[in-house]
């Protein structure tokens, strides 16, 4: 098919996103088992066609002007980085088959490969973690041999897609400058290592009697359950709360036909909430099967400020900006309703929650925790995409994360821990720019913001655009220069050691 015509790709990029997002939704939210997406892309195969890509390249060449070019952009990466999971879709099935199927022997009995890690999670002694992470490791190495594989093609195809290698890959089509990025998180890395070291020293101390250097990846997710904060968070408070705080803000959620909650119990449904814009704007799925914790209410208000985001976008908008471009402005988004869970005056209001203090000390250390894994890993990554793969980086990888976090790594999570396409630092950027856009509406509408009804209004109009505009352009109409990270270092240290 030569000459594929622009139009034609552009007409086809809201059905695709749209049967591929309802095809996600009712197999997570338990209406449908086993997942086919391979029809929807053999359906769609013209937009990920090498026809695509050079038609696409060819306008962006010609110049048409700079709104042209900014939708041209996003369609080069969707046509792009979607050539890319075609080609190694085979090997993606591989994997997911092989870890869907995977059965690990731990004490006489077998255990799903996928629930491991929950059973370790669950597990307060540190011997039988470390026995259970032993015996996953035991099917992590087949798997290992398919993701190398895996890798190894993404990276080929960059070179035959014209890159120097993965990372300029996804530098150029995402726009992102990973350089200056990693100078920021080596930055942050240098900044919070002391604050670091002493307050997660203290919390494995207390929680599993281990100190920092001697815990290993495994003692961190038992370490972080926080168990005695889960009374405050009642199952049957989390839609009620999520639903008076938009309210608060002048969000009424009832107005909003378009975001359909699901809270139905079914036998399948992922316990886990998520959101699908299945139409942006007008059908947004907001999916939870609510167990209680502060765990799922972080989770729902995350989705929940996806939901709002997407519910919120103006419909006129081509369709490139309402499902394609920067993934770290919807993300911002989602954590700037998550860390409502974790702010004072909310947990008052909201949960009744009087002495908070503990729990907010608890979140802010995870939260720098988190943010310092993901620096590990962006630093990690870019070593890794700069070259070609190989079972040496398995040493590269436990290094970069060892030196920021300080409890021990396995080299052997070199590929597993790894997402396409530098998803690190979507969300890196994200949690930059969270910072920032919290910074700005505290500044404007005071500590209590989210009760704010012109705050709201403040919201909805970023949240119209969608994602038309990157994350660095967007931190510029709330009065920033650029993604600066200082708001969320200093909200962190302020939090930290006050
Ligand atoms: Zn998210």
């Amino acid at each position: 098919m030569a000459n594929l015509d622009i139009a034609t790709i552009r007409a086809d990029v809201e059905p695709f996103q749209s049967e591929l997002t309802d095809e996600f939704y009712r197999n997570y939210a338990g209406l449908k088992e086993g997942m086919s997406t391979a029809p929807i892309y053999s359906k769609y195969a013209h937009l990920f066609s090498e026809d695509a890509i050079s038609a696409i390249k060819a306008s962006l060449d010609a110049k048409e002007g700079p709104e042209d070019i900014r939708w041209l952009k996003y369609l080069r990466t969707f046509s792009t980085m979607g050539h890319m999971d075609n080609s190694v879709k085979e090997l993606t099935d591989e994997v997911v088959t092989f870890e869907a199927r995977a059965e690990v022997e731990f004490e006489g009995k077998s255990i799903p490969y996928r629930f491991v890690p929950i059973e370790i999670r669950n597990e307060p002694e540190h011997d039988r973690r470390t026995k259970l992470f032993e015996a996953k490791l035991v099917q992590t190495e087949p798997m290992n041999e398919m993701l190398l594989d895996r890798m190894s093609t993404l990276h080929d195809l960059s070179g035959m897609l014209g890159f120097k290698n993965y990372r300029e890959l996804c530098s150029t089509l995402k726009g992102v400058d990973y350089k200056a990025l990693e100078e920021q998180m080596e930055e942050l890395l240098r900044r919070t290592e002391k604050l670091y070291v002493e307050s997660m020293d203290e919390l494995l101390m207390k929680r599993t009697g281990l100190p920092l250097t001697e815990a290993w990846t495994y003692d961190i997710p038992f370490a972080f359950k926080g168990e005695e904060f889960d009374r405050y968070f009642e199952k049957g408070e989390l839609v009620g709360s999520l639903s008076s705080t938009l309210r608060n803000i002048g969000l009424e959620p009832d107005k909003y036909d378009n975001i359909h909650i699901d809270m139905e119990e079914r036998p399948r449904k992922a316990p886990r909430a998520f959101c699908s814009p299945v139409k942006v704007p007008d059908d947004i799925r907001l999916v939870i099967m609510p167990v209680g914790g502060w765990k799922d209410f972080e989770t729902f208000f995350h989705e929940g400020g996806h939901a709002w985001h997407f519910g919120n976008t103006d419909g006129r908008l081509p369709a490139e900006y309402r499902y394609l471009g920067d993934n770290s402005v919807t993300e911002s988004f989602a954590f700037l309703f998550a860390y409502l869970t974790s702010n004072k005056l909310w947990l008052q209001e909201a949960l009744g929650m009087k002495q908070a203090d503990e729990y907010i000390r608890f979140a802010l250390i995870n939260k720098l925790m988190f943010l310092r894994r993901y620096a590990a890993k962006l630093i990690y990554e870019l070593k890794m995409h700069s070259s070609r793969i190989n079972p040496e980086f398995g040493d590269v990888y436990r290094v970069c994360l060892q030196r920021a976090l300080k409890f021990r790594h396995t080299g052997k999570h070199y590929l597993e821990d790894v997402d396409d396409g530098f998803y690190c630092a979507e969300y890196l950027r994200a949690w930059i720019l969270e910072g920032q856009l919290r910074e700005a509406v505290t500044e404007e509408f005071g500590e209590d913001w989210f009760r704010n009804k012109k705050a709201g209004a403040r919201l909805k109009e970023l949240w119209s655009y969608g994602q038309k505009f990157k994350a660095d352009e967007l931190v510029k109409t709330v009065g920033f220069v650029d993604l600066d990270p200082e708001p969320m270092v200093r909200d962190i240290e302020r939090g930290l050691t006050g």
